[in-house]
């Protein structure tokens, strides 16, 4: 996310319009370090209002932070983890962990590293990366980047950029400078030329952009995601200097990393909205943006008997004194000037990357194959840190044969049903033009067709009395026999494997 924009705001809004959460949760942070003499009273009346109905709640993230919340979460995730079974509905591809919209090196508001990425990638068990560059000309975000395998991980350059994710097939670093690009089509067909991949990003922002011409759009970003937790960052941010809250955010940081970072995890219903109206007239696939930056890290130290220092990753240190915070006294008592109080790292890659990701189904592990099934939509998006959901299926098939995986069109015949298959049981939602037509608890679902439109699949998992979507499945399109095909849609192509059969 580019940090352009924070300066422009003046004025403290909690309620925010502000498109980027980390823009505020940044923003809330320099506002408290600027004005904190009228900060340290400042009310914190009544809660931030949500920006959507936050859909399958029962607690804040407040709430969810308690420590026996988090610890009821970690519990559900690991009875689930320990349970599951890989499904049986055998499609004949592989299915690979990829990670979208991902920044390192790239700013100065980037905390990590390609190499860290790298690391994080193998721990958690993503094949694929898929860089996202801020777009720093003359450095060459295709040609200065990562490509190619590095030590079993796929990596594609590619950049954040004019409201996109854009991965050209080569440089357009020098178009980009001499903005070659009259509109906003002329910039998609860029990209787009030779086999390029563009994406709809950060949609909150856009919600009445065309997407015609674009390959899909992020159904989930971990950053839009956050924009509506204004009052956990007003909690956050007071525990800077408040040792005994400080050590509370220590503390379940350090022993519910994972369940902190998933604490404000929503169901972004305008985004998803917007997808399924678009779905109706043309294909689009839906993908995850992590968005993660490793830059969420606060350090505080003793500055003198009387003040500490508050760093964060891309903003220069700001000093915070006794007179504007008395119980900065108590914090730094005992303590040399230049001593670490508290490090609270919310955001290492490990962690940022076990959260959301996007699987990618593949018969040939390559760049060629993997910005095949991106256009195709042979992907899901996935929470994969509530439970491994690899192998899941969504298919389409008539007599037994399989006719068409997520993304894939197919023609609508007699017997033609779809067919759903996951690692564990959860709540099935299956959407035909973006109504639900089907709930069920289950970890299979058998839909007979008989009506043309977009199938599309949800399951949502119960955690901790809380509904939590899990799994969003590109849909498959069933279409009339005398309907054209839409225009960025092949036909499901035929091969020897496409065959349904059950494992042994
Ligand atoms: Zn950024
Ligand atoms: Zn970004």
């Amino acid at each position: 996310m580019e940090r352009k924009r924070e300066s422009e705001i003046s004025v403290i809004s909690v309620t925010s319009e502000n498109p980027s959460s980390f823009r505020l949760f940044r923003f809330l942070f320099r506002a408290f370090i600027l004005c904190a003499p009228i900060i340290i009273n400042f009310p914190i009346n009544g809660k931030p209002q949500p920006r959507q109905p936050r859909v399958g709640r029962k607690y804040t993230t407040l709430e969810r932070l308690e420590p026996e919340r988090l610890r009821a979460v970690r519990e559900e995730r690991l009875r689930y983890q320990s349970s599951r079974k890989t499904p049986t509905l055998i499609t004949g591809f592989e299915d690979y962990r990829a990670i979208m919209h991902a920044h390192a090196e790239d700013s100065s508001h980037t905390g990590g590293t390609r190499s860290e990425l790298l690391t994080a990638a193998k721990q958690a068990g993503v094949r694929i990366i898929l860089l996202s560059d801020h777009v720093r000309p003359p450095r060459d975000f295709i040609s200065q980047s990562w490509h190619g395998i590095r030590e079993g991980v796929l990596f594609i350059p590619g950049a954040e950029s004019e409201g996109f994710i854009v991965h050209p097939t080569r440089s357009i670093i020098s178009s980009y400078t001499n903005k070659n690009w009259k509109t906003r089509d002329g910039y998609i067909r860029l990209v787009k030329q030779d086999g390029g991949l563009i994406f709809l990003s950060h949609v909150e922002e856009k919600l009445d952009w065309g997407t015609a011409e674009l390959d899909g759009l992020e159904i989930y970003n971990h950053h839009t995601d956050f924009m509506d937790e204004g009052e956990f960052v007003l909690w956050l941010r007071g525990s800077f200097t408040n040792p005994e809250r400080l050590k509370r955010v220590q503390q379940i940081l350090t022993e519910f990393p994972m369940e902190v970072f998933g604490a404000s995890q929503d169901y972004l219903s305008q985004i998803i909205a917007k997808w399924d109206r678009d779905l109706e007239v043309q294909s689009l696939t839906g993908i995850a943006a992590n968005d993660c930056h490793h830059n969420q890290v606060f350090t505080i130290n003793a500055a003198g008997p009387d003040a500490i220092v508050i760093s964060i990753v891309g903003d220069p240190p700001r000093k915070v004194t006794a007179q504007q915070s008395p119980q900065i006294t108590e914090m730094v008592k005992d303590r040399k000037e230049g001593d670490l109080i508290a490090r609270l790292d919310f955001d290492p890659y490990e962690r940022s990357l076990s959260y959301v990701t996007t699987h990618i189904l593949l018969r040939k592990y390559n760049e060629k194959s993997v910005r095949e099934a991106l256009k195709q939509g042979h992907a899901y998006v996935a929470h994969d840190w509530l439970c491994d959901p690899t192998g899941f299926a969504f298919i389409a098939e008539r007599n037994d044969k399989q006719r068409a995986i997520m993304g894939d069109q197919v023609i609508l015949e007699k017997g033609l049903r779809l067919r759903l298959a996951a690692p564990v049981i959860g709540t099935i939602k299956l959407f035909r033009n973006g109504i639900v037509i089907g709930e069920s608890k289950s970890d299979k679902l058998i839909f007979n067709l008989n009506e043309a439109g977009v199938y599309r699949a949800e399951v949502w998992l119960e955690i901790d009395g809380e509904q939590r979507p899990w799994i969003y499945a590109n849909p498959i399109r069933v279409v009339n026999e005398n309907t054209k095909q839409t225009k960025t849609k092949r036909e499901y192509e035929t091969n020897e494997n496409n065959e349904t059969n059950e494992k042994a």
